[in-house]
């Protein structure tokens, strides 16, 4: 690993001024993506500027019945959180399907959002990546790609998302706020990762500098059900192939709310529209739902070896579509 200098700023506004002063710097989250990276040698930050410890680590509630939630918050105590685990169940839930117990006890709200894709290439400096250094190509397109995007990929990059809390933020219209050397501002979290077109080494819209310092939920929708449902190749430590997070309102016998993102299947969480237009006032039935899925993964397109993720994510979202329904049907 290269050598590198460390810094713990004591407020917000310290880091993002050293940030904007020192180019070369990078934010430390928990450090479980990153020092991982940085062994590699796919990263090599001058100087980390390690912001865990900044007073960002509470879960308040907002005025009008939402939840505030700091950029340092640990996914364990997130995804613990009693009102998380009643009120948003398809955070909690995404958040225990990712890594294991002790990397969600390091691993911070701000640092879970940034980590980087899982490509194999991208992690391996002795090949080319357009991601890693752009303009050297993308092997993965006719190479290894059986886990990588079916969805929105571009002839540059292939690469999907990794993080799960951010597939289940975007089904739940969560903002990400961020303070940068320009002043603060929030993005909707469906927006906040990008698609990558001709410039995938841009993950997401944060700008240089930019310290997200929290995520904020709007209140749940009235009556509504939520939950993540994740398909991987072990039962733990593993990075989802499909996933989806559902959230759903049954009013007599009809879809009054539907909310659906997958994950693994893309650059960014792939916020489902076609499927919700088509769930919106139709029957609560496993046909809407499967035509609700069709609508959506029309506009795949696999690569070589990676087109089972179509009926995976499928299959999935039909599943988390009946199960919410059966829920609120018991509810009454
Ligand atoms: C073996 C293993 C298995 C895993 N499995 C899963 C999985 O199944 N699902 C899943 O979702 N994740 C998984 N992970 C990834 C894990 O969730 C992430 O490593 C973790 O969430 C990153 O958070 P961190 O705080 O440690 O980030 P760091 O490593 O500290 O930082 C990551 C990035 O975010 C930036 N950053 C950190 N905080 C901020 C901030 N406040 N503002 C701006 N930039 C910031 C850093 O500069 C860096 O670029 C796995 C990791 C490992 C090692
Ligand atoms: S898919 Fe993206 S991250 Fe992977 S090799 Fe291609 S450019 Fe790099």
């Amino acid at each position: 690993m290269k050598p590198f200098a460390y810094l713990r700023p004591g407020s917000v506004a310290e880091a993002v001024r050293v940030s904007a002063e020192r180019p070369e710097s990078h934010f430390l989250g928990g450090g479980t993506n990153l020092v991982d990276l940085m062994k590699l040698g796919v990263e090599s930050p001058g100087l980390l500027i390690d912001v865990s410890r900044l007073p960002l680590d509470l879960v308040t509630p907002t005025d009008d019945g939402g939840l505030r939630i700091g950029a340092t918050v640990r996914n364990s105590d997130l995804a613990a959180h009693p009102v998380v685990r009643e009120r948003y169940p398809a955070l909690s839930q995404a958040l225990l399907a990712g890594a294991s117990g002790q990397l969600r006890n390091a691993a911070t709200t701000g640092g879970n959002l940034l980590q980087r894709t899982r490509c194999p290439y991208f992690q391996d400096t002795s090949k080319p990546c357009n991601k890693r250094a752009p303009g050297t190509g993308c092997p993965a397109r006719e190479g290894a790609h059986r886990d990588l995007a079916v969805l929105g990929h571009s002839p540059d990059c292939v690469a999907t998302q990794p993080s799960d809390m951010a597939v289940a933020l975007a089904a739940l219209d969560a903002t990400v706020h961020l303070h940068g050397p320009e002043g603060e501002r929030a993005v909707s979290a469906t927006e906040f990762h990008r698609l990558p077109g001709d410039n995938p080494d841009q993950d997401t819209v944060i700008r240089p500098g930019e310290l997200i310092t929290e995520v904020v939920l709007p209140p749940p929708a009235e009556g509504a059900f939520s939950l993540y449902r994740k398909a991987r190749d072990r039962a733990s430590y593993a990075f989802a192939l499909a996933s989806v997070a559902a959230v759903l309102t049954v009013r007599d016998g009809r879809v009054a709310h539907a909310a659906l993102a997958f994950g693994g299947l893309a650059h960014r969480p792939w916020r489902a529209r076609a499927a919700e237009d088509v769930l919106r006032g139709a029957p609560a039935t496993e046909e809407t739902f499967a035509r609700a899925a069709d609508a959506e993964l029309a506009a795949a397109e696999p690569l070589r070896d990676n087109g089972f993720k179509v009926a995976l994510a499928r299959n999935l979202a039909v599943g988390a579509l009946a199960e919410l329904t059966a829920r609120a049907d018991r509810s009454g």
